[in-house]
C-alpha cells in the first residue's frame, strides 16, 4: 500500500516595502516564522512591491537587512511580487473571459454617495452591465452567499460580499494589480498552506477566498494575529508614526515581541544568544494563548528601553 506524504507546511511573510520594519510587522514575521518552524515546514519571504506610489525607495533592503539581523532564515531566494506581474494579468484576463470580472469606469467621485459598510464604500454595481470607457478598473463579481471560514485564532468568520463590500477591484484604473488578486495568485503559486498575518487583514480574507474559488485554487489555512496598537489605539504603521525596530539591540526586542505575542519568556532570556532565544521560542510557541485577542497594546515610547524587556 502506498501512503501519500502529508502535505508539507509552507508559510510566508509578505511585507510591503512602504517603510522599514516596525514592531507591528515584526510580530507578524515572528508568528509566521514560528508557526512554520514548529511544523517543520518552509517559510518564504515575499516582498509585496506592486504599489510603487506607496513604496519607499530602499525599504525592501532595510526590511531584509532587519530580518537578517534578527536571525530569520527563509527558504529559497527572496521573491518580489512584481516578478509575477504577467501571471497576475493573465488571471485578471481569465476572470474577464469567464465573465466573472468586468471593466468599471466609476471614479471616486462617482462612488462618493455609495452606501458605506464596515469595509468602506459598498460598490453599488453601476458598471455590472457594461462600460464603454477606455480608462477603467477591473472589478470582480460577488454574490451574497455567506463566505464562511475558520480562522485558527479568531474562530468562525462569515461575510456576505455583495452586501458588505460589493464587487471589488482586482486591477486598478492606473493599471496596477490590486493586492487582493496578487496575494491570492502568489499564495497559490508558491504553495502556501497557511497564511499567518495581522488581524487588520481578517476582513479581506473572504474576498481572497472568493477569488480562490473563482480561480479553482484551494484556500490555505488562516491565522490572524492581534494587531499592535499604540497608546491611542491606532494600528502601528508608517502613518501612525511607528518607528523602525532597533537593528542593533535585537535580542531584547525579539524577547519583547515574544512577550507581546503572549508567550512567557523568562526575564533573562534577552541575555541569551540569538540562537538560544529562537530555540526557546520554537519550543514554547503556543499561538492559542492569543485566541480571540484583537489587539496588542505597545507603548512605543518604551521601545527604546527594550533592553529591559519585561520590566
Ligand atoms: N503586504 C501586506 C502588508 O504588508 C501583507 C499581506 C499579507 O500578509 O497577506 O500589510
Amino acid at each position: 500500500m502506498t501512503r501519500s506524504e502529508p502535505a508539507r507546511y509552507v508559510g510566508r511573510f509578505a511585507p510591503s516595502p512602504t517603510g522599514p520594519l516596525h514592531f507591528g510587522s515584526l510580530l507578524a514575521a515572528v508568528a509566521s516564522f514560528l508557526q512554520a518552524s514548529v511544523k517543520q515546514g518552509k517559510w518564504l519571504l515575499r516582498v509585496e512591491d506592486i504599489d510603487p506610489p506607496r513604496e519607499q525607495p530602499g525599504a525592501d533592503r532595510r526590511i531584509i537587512d532587519a530580518l537578517e539581523a534578527y536571525g530569520f532564515e527563509w527558504d529559497g531566494p527572496v521573491t518580489y511580487q512584481s516578478q509575477f506581474e504577467e501571471r497576475h494579468k493573465e488571471l485578471v484576463q481569465r476572470l474577464l473571459d469567464d465573465a466573472q470580472a468586468y471593466p468599471c469606469s466609476c471614479s471616486r467621485r462617482d462612488l462618493a454617495g455609495a452606501r458605506r459598510g464596515a469595509l468602506g464604500a459598498i460598490y453599488p454595481g453601476t458598471c455590472r452591465k457594461g462600460s464603454r470607457a477606455t480608462e477603467v478598473a477591473i472589478r470582480v463579481r460577488t454574490d451574497d452567499e455567506p463566505i464562511r471560514f475558520l480562522d485558527a485564532l479568531q474562530g468562525k468568520q462569515s461575510q456576505r460580499l455583495e452586501s458588505e463590500s460589493g464587487d471589488f477591484v482586482i486591477k486598478r484604473r492606473d493599471g496596477l494589480i490590486a493586492y487582493h488578486l496578487a496575494v491570492v495568485a502568489d499564495d497559490h503559486d508558491q504553495g502556501i498552506t497557511e497564511v499567518v498575518r495581522g488581524i487588520d487583514l481578517l476582513d479581506s480574507t473572504p474576498r481572497h477566498i472568493h477569488l480562490q474559488r473563482l480561480l479553482g485554487f484551494a484556500s490555505p489555512g488562516f491565522l490572524h494575529i492581534p494587531v499592535a496598537e499604540n497608546a491611542d489605539g491606532q494600528k502601528l504603521s508608517k502613518l501612525t508614526g511607528a518607528t523602525e525596530i532597533d537593528r542593533i539591540a535585537v535580542r531584547p526586542v525579539l524577547v519583547r515581541a515574544l512577550a507581546a505575542l503572549g508567550q512567557r519568556p523568562a526575564r533573562d532570556l534577552a541575555d541569551a544568544s540569538l540562537d538560544s532565544i529562537w530555540q526557546w521560542a520554537v519550543e514554547h510557541w503556543r499561538p492559542g494563548v492569543m485566541t480571540s485577542q484583537k489587539s496588542i497594546p505597545v507603548d512605543q515610547s518604551t521601545m527604546a528601553e527594550a533592553k529591559n524587556p519585561l520590566s
